[in-house]
């Protein structure tokens, strides 16, 4: 049987390797194996969440409001936005598919950073269109507006990552407005912010707000997910913030009831607990701290991080796939980031024993 020859050569994402697998693999028990590859939230969530999807089990036989309207209305007034501004997705992964579904096609190219989020481009291949990665890494805006120029008229989509998932950098707000009032307003821009709410925390001045974006810049999507800083991965519940008639078109691409009734009871649950989120943000930068100190110590660089997770390079003669690989065996999950050509590791901030048991393993692989 043939394929649609998109398909040829694509990739499939790799996820950070599961408990489940280092159990089997290694006879290691459950209870001590620590993930830290997949930027979860090491507390969990919100208490009050838990509950309320108890009590929403009971429903499990019952469609969800496929309007989402409690979940677009609590998003909407976090925001200072309206309902009709709001789309909700089985994480903000659907939403990156919805987006390059409803724009991209192969006479096209998307662009976006050296080194970014994997699923540009994987949704971006699937739509046949051309990948254009910036020669930085990391967010240059240089870089990004060179592109623009020698490509003009050729990009159909342009994804900002910010804070960047692997990197961790995050660019100035101001910087980001500047920008976006050069870029071609035919070009659709995602702004995906997974981990502004600890790009917030950490410095204001990295702050993005959704609704002054959309405000000024019709053809910009902001993307945002409960499952990092409200600790619910598992719940597959994210969102994206446009303009009306922007938001309205990725709808006819939304499958019926695409987020389950306790992912949708957890997000509208989840938005009513700040301070969950607040001691989260307070306690991670505390512990990446720990993480910067004993790269200091140990003589390594690593990337100052606006998230929930540090990447760590290596100097030559330390190799970062045998790092990760031996950290697996004694039960630790880190990301490898080998795979786009650096010499590093990612490695999501725990709470502080799980970062001490990283950091006793660590010494004893690394040195
Ligand atoms: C985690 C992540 C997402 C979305 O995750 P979902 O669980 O699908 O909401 C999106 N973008 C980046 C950069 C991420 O790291």
């Amino acid at each position: 049987m043939t394929f649609n020859p998109v398909l040829d050569g694509l990739k499939n994402y790799e996820a950070g390797k599961p408990i489940e697998l280092v159990v089997r693999d290694y006879g290691i028990a459950p209870q001590d194996v620590i993930k830290l590859a997949s930027n979860e939230n090491p507390r969990g969530c919100s208490l009050g969440v838990l509950a309320a999807m108890q009590q929403e089990s009971t429903r499990a036989h019952l469609y969800p409001d496929d309007s989402m309207y409690e979940l677009k209305d609590g998003l909407a007034s976090r925001f200072g936005v309206k309902k009709e501004n709001v789309i909700i997705g089985a994480g903000s992964d659907q939403v990156i598919g919805f987006a390059l579904h409803a724009k991209a096609n192969p006479n096209q190219a998307i662009l976006m950073a050296g080194v970014t989020f994997a699923m540009y481009e994987i949704y971006g291949k699937q739509t046949g269109a051309t990948i254009l990665k910036t020669p930085s890494k990391m967010h240059n805006l240089e870089d990004f507006k060179q592109m623009l120029a020698t490509h003009k008229g050729a990009i159909g989509v342009l994804f900002l990552c910010l804070p960047n998932n692997p990197l961790g950098e995050a660019l100035d707000a101001d910087e980001v407005k500047l920008f976006l009032r050069e870029v071609d307003p035919n070009i659709l821009v995602v702004v995906d912010g997974a981990y502004q709410e600890y790009a917030s925390y950490k410095d204001q001045t990295k702050a993005l707000d959704p609704r002054a974006l959309i405000e000024e810049f019709p053809n910009v999507l902001y993307l945002g997910t409960f499952s990092k800083a409200y600790g619910l991965g598992g719940m597959r519940c994210g969102y994206g913030i446009g303009e009306a008639g922007l938001i309205h078109t990725l709808h006819k691409l939304r499958p019926p009831f695409n987020i389950t009734t306790l992912s949708l009871k957890a997000g509208i649950e989840a938005l009513k607990d700040e301070g969950f989120v607040a001691r989260c943000m307070e306690e991670n930068f505390s512990e990446m701290k720990r993480y910067e100190a004993e790269a200091r110590a140990l003589g390594f660089d690593f990337i100052e991080s606006y998230t929930n997770f540090i990447t760590l390079e290596f100097p030559e003669g330390k190799i970062a796939s045998k790092i990760a690989q031996s950290l697996l065996e004694k039960g630790i999950i880190i990301r490898d980031l080998s795979a786009y050509g650096m010499n590093a590791v990612r490695v999501t901030i725990g709470t502080p024993e799980q970062n001490s048991r990283f950091f006793e393993n660590f010494k004893r692989v690394y040195c």
